[in-house]
């Protein structure tokens, strides 16, 4: 379905360096679980919250999600963080890529961010929180090594308890992320299953993460 068409739209933004099965397993889980119509992913050029570590080349990053959700119809990728940053708009906050997605989708679908649980836990120094909620409530993944409880007591300040249980969603936990897949590269150790092979041939025929 396309995007302008959808009812419910989950935002899912990331570095995707590289993608893993978690990147496309649980969005869909998702989708289901709160009745959206389909997954906006959407790559970061320079992520704000990564700044300490050298991201693969956007382009590479862009190469492999799109082989990660090839031939999946609920799955969109966008890259307008990527081309904003290439038009010289860095850093790309959340704010700024949801109001543009509103823009260009116009009053229709309804959005919903997807984050995991990690993302939660650093949510009050995204660039204006409350904004981000109001354009898309978020819909947040329990990550190893938390539970539920765990993560909703370790809330930023300020966060109210009861509306962030009411957004999270039920989902399995899936112990994989891409600094596995990075450092498992570096170490020699096969990805095979982690990641998709579509994924797994491009990292290492483009000879990604060796260190
Ligand atoms: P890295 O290990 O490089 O930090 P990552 O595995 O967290 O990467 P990202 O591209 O940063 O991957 O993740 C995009 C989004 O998906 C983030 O909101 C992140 O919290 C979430 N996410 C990634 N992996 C998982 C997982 N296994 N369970 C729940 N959420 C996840």
């Amino acid at each position: 379905m396309e995007l302008h068409d959808c009812r419910r739209i989950l935002v899912f933004g990331g570095s995707f360096d590289p993608p893993h099965i978690g990147h496309v397993v649980l969005p869909m889980l998702a989708m289901e679980a709160i009745d959206a119509d389909a997954v906006a992913y959407i790559p970061a050029a320079s992520p704000p919250h990564k700044p300490d570590r050298e991201l693969a080349p956007a382009a590479d990053r862009l190469a492999m999600l799109q082989r990660a959700v090839a031939d999946l119809g609920f799955a969109h990728v966008l890259s307008l963080e990527i081309d904003r940053a290439e038009q010289g708009i860095v850093p790309g906050y959340t704010v700024d890529t949801l109001e543009a997605l509103r823009n260009e989708l116009g009053p229709g679908p309804e959005f919903r961010l997807l984050i995991g649980g990690d993302m939660l836990r650093c949510f009050d120094t995204w660039r204006q929180p409350e904004r981000v909620i109001e354009f898309a409530e978020p819909a947040v993944m329990v990550r190893p090594p938390d539970t539920s409880e765990s993560l909703l007591s370790a809330l930023p300040d300020g966060f109210e308890v009861a509306d962030w249980r009411s957004r999270l969603v039920p989902l399995p936990q899936l112990d994989i992320s891409a600094t596995m897949i990075r450092e498992r590269v570096r170490s020699g150790l096969p990805i095979r299953g982690l990641t998709f092979d579509s994924v797994e041939d491009y990292v290492f025929d483009q000879g990604l993460y060796r260190g």
